[in-house]
């Protein structure tokens, strides 16, 4: 198990985002990480191994500016808990960051396939051969991010429930979800995104849980 949040809207993402991964630290995990697309419109991704405090102490000085964000709690099945098998995982151009929660059962072979279309890996987990193959769909079919993430998905075999910013979008999460829970709540120009309704239910009643699909 692990943790998902997200949230668009009018607020600071960054402090509702820590809590909302605090509320799902019962879950288990062995790191945190967040993605925030600044008030500048940098994409920044910040994550170490360890509890969501660490996660914490590691982004004081850095900008954690943005209404748009999503963060992660990770219970690692592919590749050890470090920093660098972390979530978020960036795609190469780092334009796109992504969660994920689940196991990616062709991981290799999508993995091997994109290496020889010349892109390189930065983690051993199955999750980063997700963000990495939405990257190379949407570039290369010239679509939308939802777009990419559908075609995308429709090569993976596994369960997922993701969540994927672009840098050139700050004002969309892409969400999907197969076999892994994912809730989503709609407040007053605003959305949540969560493993479960516990990060959402302060913010608003209005929960929506996902279906498998
Ligand atoms: N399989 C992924 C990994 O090992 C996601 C694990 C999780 O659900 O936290 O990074």
């Amino acid at each position: 198990m692990c943790g998902i949040v997200g949230y668009i809207g009018k607020r600071k993402a960054y402090p509702i985002l820590i809590k909302g991964l605090k509320r799902l630290e019962y879950r288990g995990y062995d790191s945190a990480g967040v993605a925030l697309i600044s008030d500048n419109q940098q994409l920044n991704v910040y994550k170490t191994k360890g509890k969501v405090s660490e996660l914490e102490n590691f982004v004081t000085q850095k900008d954690i500016s943005g209404t748009i964000g999503i963060a992660h709690t990770r219970w690692a099945t592919h590749g050890e808990p470090c920093s660098a098998n972390a979530h978020p995982h960036y795609s190469s151009s780092e334009k796109l960051a992504l969660i994920h929660n689940g196991i990616i059962e062709n991981y290799a072979v999508l993995k091997e396939k994109l290496q020889a279309k010349g892109y390189i890996f930065k983690s051993s987990t199955d999750t980063e051969v997700l963000v990495q193959l939405i990257e190379y769909m949407k570039v290369t079919n010239q679509v939308s991010l939802l777009a990419a993430v559908q075609l995308a998905l429709g090569e993976v075999i596994g369960a997922y429930a993701i969540a994927v910013l672009d840098k050139e979008h700050p004002d969309e999460i892409i969400a999907a979800r197969k076999s892994s829970p994912l809730v989503v709540g709609i407040g007053e120009d605003e959305f949540f995104l969560a493993s479960d309704a516990t990060p959402i239910v302060e913010y608003t009643d209005k929960v929506v849980y996902l279906e498998d699909g």
